[in-house]
């Protein structure tokens, strides 16, 4: 054994899902748009807004409904009506309001690891909504803590992990955004796990560190606890 202490989970898209509620929310965009603008290229101007908006308003669904209203803006030349601006807001509520589905086997997963590290979520995105997730998820009493970051940098993970447990060597990161999850956490020193997801948003994409010894992939979270037994 490696005498890891700490396991940290991503939430989004590693214990529950949400990528595809808000690829929904899109659509349910292009379609209130669709007879106010030409929508070729929607995805691609709403994604620049994301982007541009992340250093205003961080992440997550406030984030997102503010940057579908922007671009809203954008492509009707300013002409958008007030009733889809109001159906936007709309959207928005209904993406805070989602209901959160676990993945297959995470409970038993966490139930299996529960007091033999200590668990922590780390997420990245609006506190408000993260911790209602977490509170109607049914998986809050496995965790051992909760962390609601700005920001996934190598010093985020060195911090967490040296507040949780004995520091990012003795740690391991658990999540399906490479960039967020995985690149950074091994740049603290920890291990990680990747388990990647069909839905990964476009601003999440890196390339896996294959060379990285302390670097392992997963195809579920169920095969967390046999790995972690060879690290
Ligand atoms: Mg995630």
């Amino acid at each position: 054994m490696s005498g890891l202490a700490t396991i940290g989970f991503d939430a989004d898209d590693t214990l529950w899902h949400n990528e595809r509620n808000f690829r929904l929310t899109e659509q349910r965009f292009t379609d209130l748009l669709a007879p106010h603008a030409d929508v070729e290229g929607l995805s691609a101007r709403l994604l620049d807004a994301e982007r541009r908006n992340i250093h205003h308003y961080g992440y997550g669904s406030k984030s997102f409904t503010l940057s579908m209203i922007e671009t809203a803006i954008e492509v009707t030349q300013g002409r958008v009506p007030s009733p889809v601006i109001s159906e936007i807001l709309a959207a928005g509520r209904d993406l805070l309001a989602h209901p959160v589905e676990c993945f297959d086997g995470v409970a038993d997963t966490l139930a299996a690891l529960k007091g033999a590290y200590r668990l922590v979520v780390i997420t990245k995105g609006d506190l408000f909504d993260q911790e209602r997730k977490l509170a109607s998820s049914g998986i809050d009493h496995f965790f051992d803590a909760v962390e609601i970051v700005t920001e996934k940098s190598p010093s985020t993970y060195a911090t967490l992990f040296a507040r949780h447990g004995r520091g990012p060597q003795h740690a391991v990161m658990v999540g399906n955004s490479l960039k967020s999850d995985i690149l950074p956490a091994l740049a603290a020193g920890a291990w990680a796990i990747h388990i990647p997801h069909e839905l990964t948003w476009a601003l999440e994409h890196a390339d896996a560190p294959q060379a990285e010894a302390r670097f392992r992939e997963a195809r579920a979270i169920g095969e967390v606890p046999p790995l972690l037994a060879t690290l």
